[in-house]
This record gives structure tokens, C-alpha cells and sequence, in this order.
């Protein structure tokens, strides 16, 4: 998506540790023209797809998927990064590593939300190792769903989540592909 690869050179910002910054648009700060932007390209994407839920994870992933689901006409059901998992089986629950904070976290869906007749899009703003997707790849199959598609915003194709997810089987569309970053010149280089 041309526009995001422009949005990504200009505001983008290569820190140290393979991390890029786009809190000025896409997870602190948001566009939402762009953001709509985002939401019909996923539409075009998947519109052949019979999907009736989105599924993220908390935090950064809601904004996007709020607006992707406006296009798809379906409700949102974010992961909840929990602090206990609660333990009388009216949750799915995994365990997610964070790329950005190096931590495992619980996280959980409750029953009531996902189930076997859901076809769900996920959506996430980044993918890099690939940990958050596993984890909600997860969930989905816990509720015996199935899962028509993830929609990324930014991949980070010299890690390896991409190839991961791919090797699954699953149809994971990235709206703009990185495959280097330099932390000192602050090139940022796109697949085509
Ligand atoms: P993964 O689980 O694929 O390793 O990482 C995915 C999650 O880590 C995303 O949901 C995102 O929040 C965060 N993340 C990974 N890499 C980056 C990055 O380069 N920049 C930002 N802003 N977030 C990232």
C-alpha cells in the first residue's frame, strides 16, 4: 500500500534493536484518514472471505481493528492481556511473548465472544517474531473457529514471524513489508 510505505519513510523512526517507531500515526498518535485507508485496503483484500468477527490484542491493535470492522460490518473482540488467568473455564487463555517488552503475558478471550461458528479476520498493527499471531492463532482454534485471514499493517519481513504464520497455511496479508532497516542512516527498505 503505497500511501503507508510513503507515511512509513516520512514519519517513520529506526531505533535501535530492529524496532520501528510510528507513534506519530499509527499506535500512539493515530491517522484516522489513513487508518481508513487501512480499513479499505483489508476490505478489498478479504472481500471474497465470509467473515463475522475481528479478532486483536490489546493495546495497539484495537484503533485499527475498530475501523477495519466499519468496513466489514462486524464487531471486534480484543485479546486482554490478563494478570491472573482466571481459572473457572469461561476464558480461552495463552500465553503471548512481547516483542517490545520482552515479557510473557496471559492472555485471554472470553467464551461468551469467539465459538465454532466464527469466521474471524485478525488484525495487528506489527508483526515482527510472530509470538502475538501465534498466540492468537491460538485462541481461535481453542474456539474451534476458523480463521479466514490476518490482516498486518507492518511487517517486518527479516524476522520471522511472516515466514512462521505463512508456513501454517494461513492467509496473511501485510499491508507494507519491511525488509531492512538501518538504525544509523535511518534507511527504511520495502518489499515490493
Ligand atoms: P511479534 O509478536 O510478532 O514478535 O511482535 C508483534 C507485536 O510487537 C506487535 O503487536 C507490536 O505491538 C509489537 N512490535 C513488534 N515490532 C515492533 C516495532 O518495530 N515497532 C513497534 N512500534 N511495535 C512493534
Amino acid at each position: 500500500m503505497e500511501l503507508l510505505k510513503e507515511r512509513i519513510r516520512k514519519d517513520g523512526v529506526v531505533k535501535k534493536g530492529n524496532v520501528l517507531k510510528v507513534d506519530s500515526f499509527l499506535n500512539h498518535q493515530m491517522d484516522i484518514q489513513l487508518f481508513n485507508e487501512i480499513g479499505k485496503e483489508f476490505k478489498r483484500l478479504f472481500a471474497a472471505c465470509p467473515i463475522n468477527k475481528i479478532l486483536t490484542i490489546e493495546a495497539s491493535g484495537i484503533g485499527i481493528a475498530c475501523i477495519v470492522a466499519q468496513y466489514f460490518d462486524v464487531p471486534v473482540v480484543f485479546a486482554k492481556k490478563a494478570q491472573s488467568i482466571n481459572i473457572d473455564g469461561e476464558v480461552y487463555s495463552t500465553k503471548i511473548e512481547s516483542f517490545t517488552h520482552k515479557k510473557i503475558y496471559d492472555v485471554i478471550v472470553s467464551k461468551k465472544f469467539l465459538n465454532e461458528n466464527d469466521k474471524v479476520l485478525i488484525i495487528d498493527d506489527f508483526l515482527a517474531n510472530g509470538c502475538a499471531l501465534a498466540g492468537l492463532i491460538d485462541l481461535v482454534k481453542s474456539a474451534g473457529a476458523s480463521i479466514e485471514g490476518i490482516g498486518i499493517v507492518v511487517e517486518k519481513g527479516f524476522q520471522k514471524g511472516g515466514d512462521l504464520i505463512r508456513s501454517k497455511g494461513v492467509r496473511l496479508e501485510s499491508l507494507a513489508i519491511i525488509e531492512g532497516m538501518n538504525d544509523e542512516t535511518g534507511e527504511i527498505f520495502f518489499r515490493d
